[in-house]
């Protein structure tokens, strides 16, 4: 890192290694030896649908994704999605159930923070079935409002054949994610999911994708994410679909399904190689180098030992400042995040003064989401661990300084 830049904490969009950036500026003005920049280029040259070809490698390589999904890559960022979602699930829903009417039909929905409950209030109002809660972590809480922690296995009420059982795997507002230890009380209740058949299992990854390995990648249905967080600049949205869920939607509409624009049926985008429209060309290049570099450094693999490092060392400075009364977690411990820590500095006009001497010292968007406040760490992909000592000692210096 040169030292002229500051430390980018923001929550997305977020740091992207400042040797991808070089490089990128060298494909802004000549890609590949053509002469010509990536963002002037056209996407069906052999050059740029190349390039689409080795991200999607990249991708199905580092994560292993199975054969049983297809990658797609699309726009309309996570928000794009939750409409998504509930239309190509809904389309699938209808060719195998064609005589269920909309009120038999059931979206379950796991609310664990404010993007979950984003996407629930999105798929109410498309309609095209009712909308089953399959637990809300809010009312689970002790103040009963906020989102802080992953609710118990026993809490969760899935129903017996749902067109889509939605939840998001990393809460960045609210700083609240599953453990990806199966045997952890606050993993995924993959146990718990309806039996037989193949699960129509829906997960937002939209702030964790390539921090870690997805846990139970064939079970789900679709996984989505958008690249603002670990792997690019926005514009770029990625999908792993399994194949049962890529259905013809104009025949599922034949049915009574709600039509799907074309640009978000899942069927069409694939076909098409994720090239029906003009892509995000500058988003998928700059992904792509992202993701050559992280191959080269051992692929996700490696940045989930970096990042739970990260993580580990960050939530270590927080409990020590919680005995000396400087801090509070937002999260109870086991739900955190590894990429958004959230907290509270406590004391008089403490959070300013903490702001402003991070600041003071290079490390910047430390603020908590306005939503919520407080303060908010996030430790994607593209920060190192040099620059989280850098937080952590930080850190530990004002919570001595306010004890
Ligand atoms: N889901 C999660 C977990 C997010 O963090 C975000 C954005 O921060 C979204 C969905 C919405 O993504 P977008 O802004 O790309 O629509």
């Amino acid at each position: 890192m040169t030292n002229e830049r500051p430390i980018n904490f923001g929550a997305g969009p977020s740091a992207l290694p400042e040797t991808v950036l070089e490089e990128a500026c060298k494909g802004l003005l000549n890609f590949q030896g053509t002469g010509i920049g990536v963002a002037e280029i056209s996407h069906r040259s052999k050059e740029f649908t190349s390039l689409v070809a080795s991200l999607e490698s990249n991708i199905r390589t580092q994560l292993d994704v199975p054969p049983t999904h297809k990658i797609i890559f699309t726009q309309g960022g996570g928000t794009g999605q939750f409409s998504a979602v509930v239309l190509n699930m809904l389309a699938r829903h209808h060719l195998l159930h064609p005589d269920l009417s909309d009120e038999q039909r059931v979206m379950d929905y796991v609310i664990t923070g404010s993007w979950s409950k984003k996407a629930e209030t999105e798929a109410k109002r498309l309609g095209g079935a009712s909308v089953h809660i399959v637990v809300d972590a809010s009312t689970k809480s002790k103040d009963s409002k906020s989102f802080d922690a992953i609710p118990a296995h026993e809490d969760f009420d899935f129903s017996a054949d749902p067109a889509l059982i939605y939840y998001c795997e990393n809460e960045t507002v609210d700083g609240v994610q599953f453990s990806n230890d199966e045997q952890s009380s606050t993993s995924f209740p993959f146990h718990l999911l309806p039996a037989g058949g193949l699960w129509p299992l829906v997960a937002d990854y939209s702030s964790s994708f390539m921090s870690r390995k997805i846990p139970r990648i064939a079970d789900h249905a679709v996984i989505f994410a958008g690249a603002q967080k670990n792997i690019g600049p926005a514009g770029l949205t990625i999908l792993i679909v399994r194949h049962d869920c890529i259905v013809d939607v104009d025949a599922a509409a034949k049915l009574g399904a709600i039509p799907v624009p074309i640009t978000m049926s899942y069927k069409v985008n694939a076909d098409a190689g994720s090239l029906y429209n003009t892509p995000s060309t500058l988003s998928i290049y700059i992904a792509g180098l992202v993701l050559e570099r992280s191959k080269q450094l051992g692929g996700v693999v490696y940045f989930e030992s970096l990042n739970g490092r990260k993580a580990q060392k960050v939530y270590a400075a927080l409990r020590e400042g919680e005995t000396k009364g400087a801090y509070r977690s937002k999260v109870k411990e086991g739900s955190g995040s590894w990429m958004n820590v959230v907290f509270d500095v406590l004391g008089d006009n403490a959070e300013s003064r903490f702001l402003a001497g991070a600041e003071a010292l290079g490390m910047m968007a430390l603020k908590g989401h306005r939503s919520v406040g407080g303060v908010r760490i996030s430790l994607y992909n593209a920060i190192t661990e040099e620059q989280t000592d850098r937080i952590v000692a930080y850190l530990k210096d004002f919570a001595t300084q306010n004890a």
